[in-house]
């Protein structure tokens, strides 16, 4: 197992330069998750990890070693790709032992370890297979078993999981996570769904443009997002936003007209934009007033989409309500839940 250091790292092509200096110290065991919208660099910052990419500038360390100038093979890391790429016309135990038999491994040696990456992932049964005979989450599994066999310091995922259909995905999403927790390899797993990094990582980093937004643990993200894009990145259904001026009376002026008492001061004259969650609203018997529109029970929750003034807001209640579309509720949030951010910086502001 080995730590990450990733320093200052850019990546151009040609004239033009798509990450711009991006730093990550990976802890030794620790899964981080890069994710963050198409383009935004998730891949190429991996690929720069892997020996894939070249590095325009800046340093990337596996352990105490820098590996700017060291060939993939050598770096000790195993990749597994969107695409398993597994070779078709090889069952699954040629699949798994490829890596070792071009590494001139030891036939016993092998044969072990692939059978020990089978149990691990309950391939046993498979291992005479080929990969057309296999389901997707199988293929999946195959491809995660080239990489343990090869017994690597460090994982890398690239969007894994994207191949498989929804229910799947979320079965082999928790597969992968008790797979860390029982090998705890160090793993940089990338991918542009945010459920998938919250629920998978120790540590999120939030990338947009070739920057780091932010990183943390999920839960911070969630409860802290520094910027506008954040808080719009994570939490699903997304957080709901109310942008105006503050009055005198501490209600925020949108410009449909909509005027909202705020629970918080905010301080500051400036344009400021408000977000809170749909969780975070509560049905009350005073509050911001809403007409609803929509009502969509799902058993174990029901999400409601309202009007107030011009605004679209969505309010997920846990369990079931006898809301109305048509009916005017009225909505409160508490004070820490609710963020606050300056509308032309798009950082989070704190009150006053
Ligand atoms: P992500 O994985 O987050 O979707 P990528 O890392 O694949 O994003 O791409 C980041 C940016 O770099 C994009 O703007 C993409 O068009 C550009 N890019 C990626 N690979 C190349 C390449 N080989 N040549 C030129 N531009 C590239
Ligand atoms: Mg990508």
């Amino acid at each position: 197992m080995s730590t990450v250091g990733i320093r200052d790292v850019r990546k151009s092509y040609g004239q033009i330069e798509v990450i711009h200096g991006v730093s990550v110290d990976i802890d030794d065991g620790e899964f981080v998750a890069l994710v963050g919208p198409s383009g935004c660099g998730k891949s190429t910052l991996l690929r720069m990890v892997a020996g894939l990419e070249e590095i325009s500038d800046g340093e990337i360390a596996i352990g105490s070693r820098v590996v700017n100038d060291v060939a993939p093979k050598d770096r000790d890391i195993a990749m597994v790709f969107q695409n398993y790429a597994l070779y078709p016309h090889m069952n699954v135990r040629e699949n798994m032992g490829f890596a070792l038999r071009q590494r001139r491994a030891p036939r016993a040696e092998i044969e072990t370890r692939v059978k020990e990456a089978a149990r691990i992932l309950g391939l046993e049964q498979l291992l005479e297979r080929k990969p057309r005979a296999l389901s997707g989450g199988q293929r999946q599994r195959v491809a995660m078993g080239r990489a343990i066999v090869r017994n690597p310091n460090v994982f890398l995922f690239d969007e894994p999981l994207s191949n498989l259909d929804a229910k799947l995905r979320v079965q082999m999403r928790s597969e992968l996570k008790e797979l860390h927790q029982r090998l705890g390899v160090t793993t940089i797993y990338v991918t542009h769904d945010q459920i998938e990094a919250m629920t998978l990582a120790d540590r999120v980093v939030v990338m947009n443009g070739g920057v780091v937004e932010q990183m943390g643990p999920p839960l911070e993200l969630y409860d802290k997002p520094r910027s506008l894009f954040v808080a719009a990145f994570i939490g699903s259904p997304p957080m709901n936003f109310v942008e105006g001026l503050v009055d005198d009376a501490g209600r925020l002026i949108a410009d449909d007209g909509l005027a909202l008492p705020l629970p918080v001061a905010p301080g500051g004259n400036d344009r400021i934009t408000i977000g809170f969650r749909p969780e975070h609203l509560h049905l009350a018997d005073t509050g911001w007033p809403a007409v609803v529109s929509v009502v969509e029970p799902t058993g174990s929750e029901t999400q409601i989409t309202a009007r107030m003034g011009g605004h679209i807001v969505r309010v997920l209640v846990r369990g079931r309500t006898e809301v109305k579309p048509g009916e005017t509720i009225c909505l409160t949030v508490r004070p820490n839940d609710l963020h606050i951010f300056d509308t032309r910086t798009g950082k989070r502001r704190d009150p006053a």
